[in-house]
C-alpha cells in the first residue's frame, strides 16, 4: 500500500502540496492524450494544483491502453530530456502501469522483459504518485506493473514492492464522465479482484474482509454507476470497493482469471476488465472443487440463502452471482466477441501458466485444461 491514500470528492486539490512535500521539483505527468484533452478533467486539475504549489512538470501523453514497451521507452526518453526527478500518473491502470514501467527502466535497466516475475527489481523507482480515474484496477495501490510486448503480443507482469506509488489519489469527481462501457469493464475488473483473492491459496483474514466488503459494495454500486455515471454516491462506493479489492490482491494475489485474461489482452488488445469478466464464471466453476466451502461463503456474501443446500450446491450459487453481475452490466457472452481464435489457445494456455498470477490459483491446472477453459469461454457462457 502507498503510505498515504487520499480518498473522496475534491482530494485532487492536495496533489501540488504533496509533490512539494516530497521534494518533487520537475514531475513527468504520465497520461493518455484523450484524458489530457478534457476541459477541467483529471489532467488539467492535476496540473493546476502543481502550478499553484510552484512545482514544474512535463506532460507525457503517449500511454496506449494495455501499455506497450514502446510507450515506456518514449516516456523514459522524455523524462531524461526534460530532466525530471519524479513521476505522477493520471488515468486508469494503463497510465499507472506505464508510469511504473518508465520508473522501472530508469533505475533497473532498459530491458523490462528480463524483469517479468516476482520481486525482480534491485533498485527503487523515482518518487511516484498516482491519480486514479477508473474504478478499477487498483494499480494506484499495487505492486504490479502489467506491460505488453508489442513484438510477441505477450502481456507480462513485473511484481515488486518497489512499484508501489508513494501516494494515491482517488477522487470520484474525476470519474463522473468515464464512458458507460469503461465503467462496466473496469467495475467488473474490481469485482474479479475481490473474488480471486478470496479463493486464492494466499488469502488471510484481513484480505477476506476486504474482499467481502468490496463484493457487497460492487453488487449495488456498479449497476447504479453504469446506469448513471453522474451518480456521485455510486461512483464513491465503486472507488471504495476498488481500493479494498486492490489492497486484498496486493497481499493475497489473484489466479487463473487474471493469468488467462492477460493473454487475451495481449493477443487481441482488448479491454482488460472485459477479458476478466468473460473468463470469470468459467474459470471459477473449474476452481469449485478445490475449495467448495470458500465458494459457498462467497454465495452467502453475495446474498444467497444457502440453508438446506449441500456445500457444492451452495458453492454453485456463487457462480450464478458472477454470471448475473457480468450480464447486468452488458458484458458479452463469449470471448469470440473480442476476436479470440481457437488456434491461439495452446500458446495462450502455455503463457497463462507462466503468468505471475497463476501461482495463487486454488486449483493447479494442466496446459490442456487451460486450453479447454478458453474453448469453453469461446463456446459461450
Ligand atoms: P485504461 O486505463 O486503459 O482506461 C480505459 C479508457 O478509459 C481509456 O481510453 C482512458 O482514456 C479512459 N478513461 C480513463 N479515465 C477516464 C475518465 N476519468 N474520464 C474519461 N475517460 C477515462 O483502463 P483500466 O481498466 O483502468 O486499466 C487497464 C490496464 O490496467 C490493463 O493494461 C490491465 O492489465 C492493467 N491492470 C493493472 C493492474 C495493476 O495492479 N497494476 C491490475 C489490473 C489491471
Amino acid at each position: 500500500m502507498p503510505s498515504v491514500n487520499f480518498f473522496g470528492p475534491g482530494v485532487i486539490e492536495k496533489i501540488g502540496d504533496r509533490a512539494k512535500m516530497l521534494n518533487m521539483h520537475k514531475v513527468l505527468v504520465v497520461t493518455q492524450d484523450n484524458l489530457a484533452a478534457i476541459d477541467n478533467g483529471p489532467v488539467k486539475q492535476t496540473l493546476a494544483s502543481l502550478e499553484k504549489a510552484g512545482v514544474d512538470y512535463a506532460v507525457f501523453t503517449g500511454v496506449e491502453p494495455n501499455p506497450k514497451i514502446r510507450n515506456i521507452k518514449a516516456g523514459k526518453k522524455m523524462y531524461e530530456e526534460e530532466k525530471c526527478d519524479s513521476i505522477i500518473t493520471v488515468g486508469g491502470g494503463s497510465a499507472h502501469d506505464c508510469g511504473k514501467g518508465i520508473g522501472i527502466i530508469l533505475t533497473n535497466g532498459d530491458d523490462i522483459t528480463k524483469l517479468a516475475g516476482i520481486e525482480t527489481l534491485d533498485n527503487p523507482l523515482p518518487p511516484l504518485m498516482a491519480v486514479n480515474t477508473t474504478a478499477g484496477t487498483g494499480s494506484e495501490l499495487t505492486r504490479h506493473a502489467v506491460i505488453t510486448n508489442e513484438k510477441d503480443h505477450l502481456k507480462f507482469v513485473v511484481v515488486s514492492w518497489r512499484n508501489i506509488p508513494l501516494v494515491s489519489f482517488n477522487d470520484p469527481m474525476l470519474m463522473l464522465d468515464v464512458p458507460q462501457s469503461v465503467t462496466a469493464a473496469t467495475g467488473c475488473d474490481a469485482f474479479v479482484q475481490a473474488i480471486e483473492p478470496y479463493v486464492s491459496v494466499d488469502h488471510n483474514p484481513i484480505t477476506d474482509s476486504q474482499c467481502k466488503e468490496a463484493i457487497q459494495l460492487i453488487q449495488t454500486a456498479l449497476p447504479a454507476a453504469v446506469a448513471n455515471g453522474h451518480n456521485v454516491e455510486a461512483r464513491t462506493k465503486m472507488v471504495e470497493a476498488e481500493m479494498l479489492a486492490g489492497m486484498a490482491f496486493n497481499n493475497a494475489n489473484l489466479g487463473y482469471v487474471h493469468a488467462m485474461a492477460h493473454q487475451l489482452g495481449g493477443q487481441y488488445d482488448a479491454p482488460h476488465g472485459v477479458c476478466c469478466a468473460l473468463l470469470l464464471s468459467t474459470v471459477e466453476e473449474y476452481n469449485l472443487i478445490a475449495c467448495p466451502e470458500r465458494f459457498a461463503e462467497l454465495a452467502q456474501i453475495m446474498g444467497y440463502d444457502t440453508t438446506g443446500l449441500t456445500t457444492m450446491q451452495a458453492a454453485q450459487k456463487s457462480i450464478d452471482g458472477m454470471k448475473e453481475m457480468c450480464k447486468a452490466v452488458g458484458i458479452p457472452a463469449s470471448i469470440k466477441e473480442i476476436g479470440a481464435k481457437p488456434e491461439d489457445f495452446p500458446l495462450m494456455a502455455e503463457n497463462a501458466l507462466k503468468d505471475g498470477n497463476a501461482f495463487s490459483n486454488p486449483r493447479k491446472g494442466t496446459k490442456q485444461e487451460i486450453i479447454d477453459l478458453y474453448q469453453k469461454a469461446y463456446d459461450g457462457i
